[in-house]
Formats: structure tokens, sequence, C-alpha cells
């Protein structure tokens, strides 16, 4: 099995149904993450890129291609920032890679932690809620909505302008369908490729616009990248892990499997419908005012965050 190139192929794009071989795989990412960044304008002169590195195979490979474009660039400053859950040993272990691939990158790390800031952990929230019966929903739900504070507050205080996510395409799919069943329209207008000029203007500059630039790359390419530029990355996965986000990775996957290329149709389909999604519901949007707590943004008086780490 040989690649157009004439090397052995190492693996089948389905989608396309292209044989590719390493090289020609490498660079194919490569120029498709490039080819996203540049459609959708996610980096501009001038831009400090906060790298949110977890130490898996899709922030790493993140990082390291946005580096690989921007890292020469005079007029563009990148950062990488990791945040500990506290879910242990798990994020103690990946933190360690993340640290050692900014290391190799040559930029600076930072690390923030739970515990730091709501003295508290996911470990232990855990505990509190195991009895629950859907206690993986409820966990996540914890732990993700106070790591995307965190991850927006540390990056705006280190003076980033851009905050890098490893999503893949398999996420932002997962993401859009889990929206579309939980009705939850807001979340889904968040969901544009790169936050505009003005929802930033709206939102008072208070939130760092994100942007993903693996979102076009599925998630088993991410990691046969990874794997073939030999990084070094944490194999295992959050032992919290789980929930309605499972079923619904189950539920796209065996459709993807059946029908090639369905990924990339729940993703450009909720592309093209991105700017009604976010009329519709911009209509229900309330004012972004500071939290009465913490000062952060929120569009109630006290943030979500706050209501569920920092309660009394
Ligand atoms: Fe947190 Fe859930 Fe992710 Fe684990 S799987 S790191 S608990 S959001
Ligand atoms: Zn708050």
């Amino acid at each position: 099995m040989k690649c157009k190139c004439g090397r052995r192929a190492v693996y089948f794009r389905r989608y396309e149904g292209a044989l590719l071989c390493r090289e020609c795989f490498i660079r194919s990412i490569e120029s498709k993450v490039k080819r996203t960044i540049r459609k959708h304008g996610m980096v501009r002169k001038g831009d400090t890129i906060a790298l949110a590195m977890s130490g898996g195979k899709d922030s790493t490979a993140a990082a390291y291609i946005t580096h690989k474009i921007f890292g020469g660039w005079r007029d563009v400053e990148l950062l990488a920032i990791s945040i500990d859950e506290g879910v242990e040993p798990y994020r103690t272990d990946s933190i360690k890679r993340a640290k050692a691939f900014a290391k190799e990158l040559g930029i600076p790390h930072h690390v923030f932690s739970f515990r730091e800031e709501f003295k508290k952990t996911t470990d232990q929230i855990s505990r509190k809620i195991q009895d629950s019966d859907s206690a993986t929903n409820v966990l996540c739900t914890y732990c993700g909505v106070a790591r995307r504070y965190l991850l927006n507050k540390k990056a705006r205080e280190l003076g980033a302008t851009r905050l890098c996510m490893g999503h893949n395409l398999d996420d932002e799919a997962q993401a859009a369908m889990l929206n579309y069943i939980r009705g939850d329209l807001a979340r889904a207008g968040r969901m544009e490729a790169v936050t505009s000029w003005s929802t930033q203007k709206r939102q008072g500059g208070l939130f760092i616009s994100r942007i993903k630039p693996l979102r076009e790359i599925p998630e088993r390419e991410s990691a046969l990248y990874a794997y073939l530029k030999g990084f070094d990355i944490l194999e295992s996965h959050c032992p919290y892990a789980g929930g309605i986000r499972f079923e619904v990775r189950d539920f796209i996957n065996r459709l993807e499997f059946k029908h090639p290329g369905t990924k990339f149709n729940i993703l450009g389909t909720f592309d093209k419908l991105n700017p009604c999604i976010k009329r519709v519901a911009r209509n229900g949007e309330s004012r972004i005012m500071k939290c009465r707590i913490c000062g952060e943004p929120s569009s109630r008086e006290v943030c979500k965050t706050c209501e569920l780490w920092r309660a009394p």
C-alpha cells in the first residue's frame, strides 16, 4: 500500500479515500491547521497567544503547530498555561509533560490550580457528590466551568489576546450536538471559530478570544500526528470522564464509520447556522456585568464559578 508520493502508506484517510505516508500525513495536518488559522483570521499581528496545555495529545499538537507557525514572528508572543484541577495522580503527571514540552519549545509556562484559587479540588468535590445519579455530568460541570473561568482570567492577567485550545473536530462535533440536545443556544452561539470583534466589544474585553486551530482535525488524526511526531504525552484519561458527552461521542463515531465525513458535516452545518443562532440567542442574552464576588465577567450578579466553588 503506497502513498501517492511512492512511499509506504501509514494511514488511510477514509473521508478523502487517500493513502498517506508519514511525511505526507504530517505535512497535510500542518497545512490544514495553517489553513484553518488563516481562513478564520485566528491570529493577528501584535497578538499574545496563551497556549492552554494539558499534556495530552491535542493541546500538545496545537501548541507545537502554533509555535511552528508563529514562533518566529517578531510581533506575536507565545506563552503556555496549564490548569491543575486537582485530579490525582492524573493531572500531576500530565502537567509534568506540559511543562517539559513548553520548555522544549522555549516558551514560559504558568500553572494555576483549583486548590490555590478555590481552596478545593475536583477530587474533593467528587467525594461530596458521588452518591448522586448523574455524578459524572455534575462533576464535569463543576470542573469544566472552573477550568474555563481560570483559563480566561489568568490568560487575561498575563496579557494574552488569544487563548489557544486543543479542541479537535470530534470535540467540536460533540459540543455542537450536545448544545443542540440541551437546547443551549447561548453556548451554541459561542461556538464560532474565533470570537468576533463586535462580540468582544460587547463583552467589554473581559473574555479572551478562544481559538481552536485543530477544529478541522479528526481526533484519530490528532492522535496519529502526536504519535508520529514522538511527543511525550499522557495517554491515560481523567478517571471521572464519562456521562452524556460519551454517549454522544459513541453515537457520532458510529455514524462516521457508516458515513465518512459526518463529523465535518456536523461542524460545517453549525458554522453556517452560527450567525442565526447568535441572533436568536442574543435576544434572550443578558448584559455582561462583573460578578459581585470575584469581579470576573458574568451574565448574572454572581458568576457560575463562584456559585459552584465559592458558595458558603
Ligand atoms: Fe474535569 Fe470532567 Fe474533564 Fe475530568 S473529565 S478533567 S472531571 S471536566
Ligand atoms: Zn465570580
